[in-house]
């Protein structure tokens, strides 16, 4: 047996080391498979090459776990290491690469070593390190080991199978590593997806035999293997079908349902970089979605958090994205710097845009019905990029209260004769509630105006970009004043009331709508057969509004913003109240009326609706 120190400059990096990556601890185990893979790779391609003419076997890794013994062994048969190689790699290269990228990184604890630490993570759970390990060039057997020291031993061993055996005595305060569900989790998370076969021991398989009544349930111990070695988005897109694509996001996914659609990631130049994204039904929610897509650097899981790399409203999409160019070994500020980042970013934007560019061109129809859940990502994309707003515009719909779809452009030309104001500018009405705005949106039909379906918390934000981008439009919930205002174009009707009596319905009214209310009360001359008094909630107060909500600000700064609306021409205006003798009764039938439109507006809470249903009962009377 040879001991020997492990060439460290500064004193022992150990601890430092433990400390330091305590939080990620379980990446030890990424680590260590990921090392065995390409030991078995490298065996693989000298094979390939001819440069190794032995027999390949079937290459496979296991997990060993001893609960006794409190190891967890990582095995492999893949070139193993000559004694030589032992020391050149673990003591030299394997202990400074270390040291180095601690001192290099020891500011930034989000990136904990991603490839850069490899064997040497071993030592964040085990007290002692064996490796064990044939090379595949016909030499002796070694088995070195350390304790965590820089002190370590070398002997030949008799072992009969090429490769290496990373042995871990498991510490005292790592003993979670010694449970068998945790590793098979871990496995599960890392490794589900590595391109060499990974073994982690039995499980009992339950299997039928015989026919009809014979039919009995069997059990029986198999390998449990947990590996797809070769998963869908490696293989050529063209040698796919619809199923496969679906089941592999089931495998990924198992409790999602069925994805609409998917784009098949796959270049390598001027970086290198495959995956499948899909697109999910997004069910008018925006944020339980969210990371669901999962990085990986040549099958090897990284992470799912992978917001530097995607632009915020692809985050929506689920999938696969795989990329050894993607720098992992560096701090997260920097990544959104990185050049290489960035043109991903822009790549699979346009892969996105291009795809449903395709979709909308190739069947309109399908594209049109799946509109409500892809139309939410495409708004959220043309609101947060530019560049994707450019593209979108083209295959983004509007969808008016009939259904009916609409390319944004195709939709301004459409209202353009009837919703043009008087200053020019073309007044483009929605709603976000058709139900509750159901009076409104039949006024607006019978001025042959249309109404856009403007419903998800998006579109808040869409109307505000749309604004922005289009020439002279605004948009006008149907509700914000009377359907004659709505798009004021000058043409007032008369008022059938003389001046003095409008004077007089106003007093009446300002007397009826409560002490309490701030609302303005406005008198105008609609046709009779429009509401007799209307509510209505200016758009700008009413946005002002929604942006303090929305910021979880006080809304007490904006109280009542909303008007009341008095049709002078209507008969129960004109007629019916003037006539009334006492004032009192006018004050209360004012008042009635006010709730009738307040009623329509679904204002009507609490106290004002117990006090209405009391007043009615009483009219009945
Ligand atoms: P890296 O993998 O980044 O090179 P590591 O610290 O993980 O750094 O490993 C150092 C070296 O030790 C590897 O480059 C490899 O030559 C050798 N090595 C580690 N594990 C194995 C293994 N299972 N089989 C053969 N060689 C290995």
């Amino acid at each position: 047996m040879q001991t020997g120190q492990i060439s460290v400059q500064t004193e022992n990096i150990f601890p430092i080391i433990k400390k330091f990556l305590y939080s990620d601890q379980e990446i030890f185990l990424r680590e260590l498979v990921s090392n065995a893979i390409d030991a078995s790779n490298k065996l693989k391609t000298l094979s390939t090459k001819g440069e190794y003419k032995g027999e390949l076997g079937e290459l496979m890794i296991d997990i060993i776990l001893d609960e006794t013994n409190k190891t967890l062994t990582i095995k492999d048969n893949g070139i193993g290491m000559t004694e030589a190689e032992v020391k050149k790699y673990l003591n030299q290269v394997a202990f400074s690469s270390a040291h180095d990228f601690l001192k290099k990184h020891s500011d930034d604890t989000n990136i904990i070593g991603h490839f850069g630490l490899g064997f040497y993570s071993a030592f964040m759970v085990a007290d002692k390190v064996d490796v064990i390990t044939k090379s595949f060039k016909k030499s002796k057997a070694v088995k070195w080991s350390c304790t965590g020291e820089p002190e370590f031993t070398i002997e030949d061993v008799t072992k009969k199978d090429r490769g290496t055996e990373i042995v871990l005595h498991v510490s005292d305060d790592s003993k979670e590593f010694l449970d068998k569900n945790r590793i098979q989790s871990l496995l599960d998370k890392y490794c589900k997806f590595l391109p060499i076969q990974i073994r982690f021991g039995t499980k009992t398989d339950y299997y039928y035999e015989g026919e009809g009544e014979d039919r009995i349930q069997k059990t029986r111990e198999v390998d449990n293997l947990i590996n797809n070695t070769n998963p869908l988005w490696k293989k050529k897109p063209n040698k796919l079908k619809d199923e496969d694509y679906k089941n592999f996001y089931r495998e990924l996914y198992p409790m999602s349902p069925e994805p609409m659609f998917w784009i098949h990631l796959n270049i390598d130049f001027p970086f290198n970089l495959t995956g499948v994204l899909y697109f999910p039904k997004l069910n008018n929610s925006l944020e339980l979605q969210k990371n669901k897509i999962q990085l990986y650097s040549n099958q090897v899981f990284v992470t799912d958090d992978v917001k530097e790399i995607v632009p915020e409203f692809l985050l929506l999409l689920h999938g696969v994205i795989d990329s050894p160019d993607i720098p992992l070994n560096v701090s997260r500020s920097y990544l959104q710097s990185d050049s290489n980042v960035r043109k991903i970013t822009s790549y699979i934007t346009k892969k996105v845009a291009d795809k449903l560019k395709s979709l909308h061109k190739k069947d309109e129809a399908a594209y049109k019905e799946k509109w409500d859940d892809i139309g939410v990502f495409v708004k959220y994309g043309m609101i947060s990029e530019e560049k994707f707003y450019d593209k979108a515009k083209n295959f983004a719909l509007l969808k008016n209260v009939n259904d009916e779809c609409f390319l944004i452009d195709e939709y301004v030309e459409k209202i353009a004769a009837l919703q043009t104001d008087k200053t020019d500018k073309k007044v483009i009405l929605y709603t976000n509630d058709a139900k509750a705005h159901h009076s409104y949106i039949e006024s607006a039909k019978g001025y042959g105006y249309d109404v856009l379906k403007l419903d998800h918390v998006i579109d808040n934000h869409f109307i505000q970009q749309l604004e922005q981008k289009l020439d002279n439009t605004s948009f006008v919930r149907v509700d914000s004043d009377t359907v004659d205002k709505l798009i004021d174009k000058e043409d007032a009707k008369e008022s059938v009331l003389s001046e003095k009596e409008v004077e007089k319905v106003k007093e009446i009214f300002d007397a009826a709508k409560g002490e309490k209310s701030t609302a303005t009360i406005d008198i105008r001359a609609l046709s009779p057969t429009d509401l007799p008094v209307l509510v209505t909630i200016p758009e700008f107060m009413r946005r002002m509004k929604e942006m303090q909500m929305m910021q979880g600000q006080d809304m007490g700064m904006f109280p009542d913003s909303y008007n009341i609306v008095v049709n002078s021409n209507h008969p129960l205006v004109a007629e019916k109240l003037l006539k009334m003798r006492s004032a009192d009764k006018k004050e209360a039938f004012a008042n009635y009326l006010v709730m009738l439109a307040k009623l329509n507006q679904n204002m009507l809470k609490g106290e004002e609706m117990s006090d209405f249903i009391n007043k009615s009962i009483e009219f009945m009377n």
